[in-house]
């Protein structure tokens, strides 16, 4: 029996942690609740050396992956608190079969058994 409080409270611990490593790298949007900006590097207040400004590009590119991953598996992390609230948490949406347990443990935000991961 697939203990979902438990693996609701993981969700929810990975969602917090998720979001303090995007305030690192972005910032909400201000138009699109629950969305992520990357944050633009300050150029006004570094130098004009043309090698600075590339290490801060480079590094606002740097961030601009991350912060498109993290909110990609923010965006998993919530679609499984959405199924959780509608009950229809833990079931695989391919083949319709309970999820294993084991890998709702491993990655609490899998939409489908193992047999069908896309991973
Ligand atoms: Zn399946």
């Amino acid at each position: 029996m697939t203990n979902i409080s438990e693996l609701k409270t993981m969700l929810l611990e990975e969602k917090s942690r998720l979001e303090k490593e995007l305030t690192g790298v972005g910032h909400k949007s201000p138009d699109l609740a629950g969305d992520w900006d990357p944050s633009a590097p300050d150029l006004n207040n570094t130098t004009t050396d043309p090698n600075e400004v590339a290490d801060s590009i480079e590094a606002f590119e740097g961030s601009v992956a991350i912060e498109v991953e993290l909110e990609a598996r923010m965006m998993e992390i919530d679609a499984a608190l959405v199924r959780i609230e509608a009950e229809v948490y833990g079931v695989c949406r391919i083949c319709g079969e309970v999820i294993e347990d084991a890998r709702l443990h491993a990655n609490p935000a899998a939409s489908t058994c193992i047999a069908h991961r896309e991973e």
